[in-house]
């Protein structure tokens, strides 16, 4: 009996439908590669090898092993390491096309998301379950409260798309909370953005004290050009990061 650790977020997934159901929204093209952070005792992985094509998978904690031994075959490779302290370059090699999928360790969702964007590589799909709470913030909108930097920078690489809710007894063991599956499909053609970093930072900025407004926010800017951009969409320095569109933020970050 795997002796399941809280710390690495370990809660298997037990119900085949869900896994079913993710496997069937996975739109791959067999000549790229597959990567899965945290397979766990594999149920996930299992299914991702009738794609075949190549699958990666890290995994943190390596007495899973034994479990994972039991899916060995030539299209899969297991890494046992913290995905976050891994150099995604040596894995990906000539690949162009990258297909991520997970049931993502809860704590590190959004650090998983920007270590793909950091090292400039975009998946084509990422499908992945998350906690719920997290989904909805992942893929809200403007004008939604849920809405922060990390869905707008999803929003500037990604269509993103909220697929379904999964209950928190289709795990074992249970946990506190329930969780949901979303679809990040990269966009064919992004916004020309000048700086990268830069849009990451004024971002981040923008929703540093999420009250407050943009003027608070972004006092150490040349706040003229940023109310002059605003202006063109109707807003003003006095409304919150919330209420803006990552169409608008590309437009800040170039103007600076
Ligand atoms: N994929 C399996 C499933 O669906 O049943 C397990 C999912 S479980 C929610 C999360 C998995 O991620 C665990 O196996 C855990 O050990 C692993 N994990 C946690 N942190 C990790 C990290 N930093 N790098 C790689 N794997 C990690």
């Amino acid at each position: 009996m795997h002796n399941f650790k809280k710390k690495y977020g370990q809660n298997f997934l037990r119900d085949e439908s869900i896994l079913n159901n993710i496997i069937k929204r996975f739109d791959v093209d067999k000549t790229g590669l597959i990567i899965e952070v945290g397979p766990g005792d594999g149920a996930l992985t299992k299914k991702l090898l009738l794609k075949e094509m190549p699958v990666i998978c890290f995994e943190i904690d390596d007495s899973l092993k034994e479990k994972l031994d039991l899916l060995k075959c030539d299209n899969l490779k297991i890494v046992y390491a913290d995905f976050l302290s891994i150099n995604l370059e040596d894995y990906i090699k000539n690949n162009k096309h990258i297909y991520f999928a997970s049931n993502v360790p809860y704590y590190i969702t959004t650090p998983i998301i920007n270590k793909f964007i950091d090292s400039n590589i975009i998946p084509e799909v990422m499908i992945m379950m998350v906690q719920k709470e997290v989904a909805e913030r992942l893929c809200s909108k403007p004008g939604n409260s849920q809405y922060g930097a990390i869905s707008v920078i999803l929003n500037y690489f990604f269509d993103v798309e909220f697929l379904f809710n999964v209950d928190r007894n289709c795990f074992y063991p249970i946990p506190n909370v329930d969780s949901a599956v979303i679809k990040l499909v990269k966009k064919k053609k992004t916004l020309k953005l000048n700086d990268y970093d830069k849009f990451k930072k004024i971002v981040n900025d923008s929703f540093m004290m999420k009250r407050k407004t943009i003027r608070n926010n972004l006092r150490n800017y040349d706040l003229e050009k940023v109310e002059n951009i605003l202006e063109k969409y109707n807003l003003n320095l006095t409304n919150r990061a919330e209420e803006v569109d990552y169409k608008i933020f590309v437009d800040i970050a170039n103007s600076l």
